[in-house]
């Protein structure tokens, strides 16, 4: 029995991408008394910190609760982008106009940082620059897109190619849009193929990697850390909290500093080539302009539809949420109403108050998470930062070093006012 009858027979809430690439099974490994460097999270942040860690020397060990890489690591979209929130007039009003360009200049380094680093470790991942589609969901915000492409900020230009509603179907077979944004640099890949990459090389450099321990408890010693887990009791000089959305209590003030948001996915069956061909011509990646953002693209065979979007606010079963999300897809592409959805999924992406990802040292626990949705590249190249600094190197220096990572009064990791600020975003898509 499937769950709605517009799901496939073979329907699995599981993400797409685990048909591919199962959880990896790793042979159990005991957890030892003591490591150099424990990292807790082993998603794109705590793999790249471990590897730094590990190359260097090091004895590494990363556990986490669940299987490796459960988190968002394996079950993210697949969108590359190297971009931040906030727009360069927000950041130059905090920050002043030299930080706003550091910031801004950095994240889009990230991309290019890890562009270079999957074609050097020839990492099989269906890594591929597609360029986005950013759509304009009314005619105002095709305005404001084409005043962005033509007022470009000095020092971080880029190309960027307008799309006019008329000449829209080489990019999307869909009459919702009006008009869009190619943004060229942007790339595509396959998330947990990467992340098995990602993972065997962390394996080949000797570091612990152990599913199915959690950490439970944290306790500074003169000589480090004491951090109990659902395995045993480890010692280590250094503690890095690699958690992102799924940080929890074991770290009470990196859990008052996120937020985390659903994020739904769904696949669909394979299309035909013909039907595939003509809804996305030219297989980009594909987001848009309202505040409450749906995210699509071809998978990397180019047969499906992997359509993603923040439809619930808490809700941890995404088959429940899967009839929402079907419907944001089919106001897009009202012609898929008689394809069947073969998985859907979700994941909690974390946020942070100021929509800035964070890494640095609190309490001598070591850090980097709120990549606000975008962690591809953010996770993996604060992670490999994150190593750096723990090693002393200057190179893990960053603009975002700087940036104090703000909590709110009262707040501790129960976001109470999400469903509040959801609906004041969905306002500001009708009216902006
Ligand atoms: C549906 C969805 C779509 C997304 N789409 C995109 C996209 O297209 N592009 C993009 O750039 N980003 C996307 N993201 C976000 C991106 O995937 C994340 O920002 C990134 O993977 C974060 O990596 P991470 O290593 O910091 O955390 P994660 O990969 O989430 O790993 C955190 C790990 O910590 C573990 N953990 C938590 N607490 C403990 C504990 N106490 N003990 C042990 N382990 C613990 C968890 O089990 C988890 O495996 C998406 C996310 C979701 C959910």
């Amino acid at each position: 029995m499937t769950p709605h009858d517009f799901c496939s027979p073979d329907f699995r809430s599981e993400p797409y991408w685990w048909d591919l690439t199962p959880r990896p099974i790793v042979p159990s490994q005991p957890l030892p008394d003591r490591t150099d460097v424990l990292i807790i999270g082993s998603g794109y942040t705590g793999l790249h910190c471990a590897l730094q860690t590990a190359l260097a020397g090091r004895d590494t060990t990363v556990i986490d609760a669940e299987d490796l890489g459960w988190g968002c690591s394996s079950r993210n979209g697949g969108q590359i982008s190297g971009e931040i929130k906030p727009g360069y007039a927000a950041l130059a009003r905090r920050y002043g106009e030299g930080k706003a360009l550091a910031l801004i200049g950095e994240a889009r380094h990230a991309l290019d940082w890890l562009g270079a680093f999957i074609e050097q470790q020839a990492l099989d991942c269906d890594y591929r620059q597609s360029g986005r589609f950013l759509a304009a969901h009314n005619p105002r915000q095709f305005r404001k897109l084409v005043a962005q492409a033509e007022q470009q900020i000095p020092g971080l230009e880029q190309n960027l190619q307008i799309v006019e509603k008329h000449d829209q179907a080489k990019e999307i077979d869909s009459e919702y849009y009006h008009g869009g944004l190619v943004i060229e640099r942007h790339c595509g890949l396959d998330p947990a193929k990467y992340h098995q990459g990602l993972l065997q090389l962390v394996q080949a450099s000797e570091a612990r990697v152990i599913g199915h321990c959690a950490a439970l408890g944290v306790e500074r010693e003169p000589a480090g850390f004491r951090v109990a887990t659902s395995l045993g009791t480890i010692r280590t000089r250094n503690l890095v909290v690699a958690t992102n959305g799924y940080t929890g209590g074991v770290t009470p003030w990196q859990r008052r500093r996120i937020i985390p948001i659903g994020s739904y996915m769904l696949a669909t069956e394979p299309m035909s080539p013909e039907l595939a061909d003509r809804l996305m011509p030219a297989s980009r990646v594909f987001s848009d302009t309202r505040k409450i953002v749906v995210y699509f693209r071809r998978s990397p065979d180019g047969r499906r539809l992997l359509f993603g979007g923040r439809v619930s606010v808490f809700e941890s079963d995404p088959v429940r949420s899967l009839p929402a999300l079907r419907r944001e897809m089919l106001r897009i592409f009202p012609q898929l109403e008689d394809l069947r959805i073969s998985h859907t999924w979700m994941g909690f992406v974390g946020y942070s108050f100021d929509n800035l990802p964070h890494l640095g040292e609190q309490d001598g626990i070591h850090y980097a998470m709120g990549y606000c949705g975008s962690g591809i590249c953010l996770a993996s190249y604060f992670g490999n930062r994150i190593g750096l600094q723990l090693l002393g190197k200057p190179e893990g220096n960053s603009a975002f070093d700087e940036p104090r990572f703000q909590t709110r009064p009262l707040y501790r990791g129960k976001p109470w006012f999400l469903a509040s600020a959801v609906r004041y975003y969905q306002l500001l898509d009708r009216l902006r």
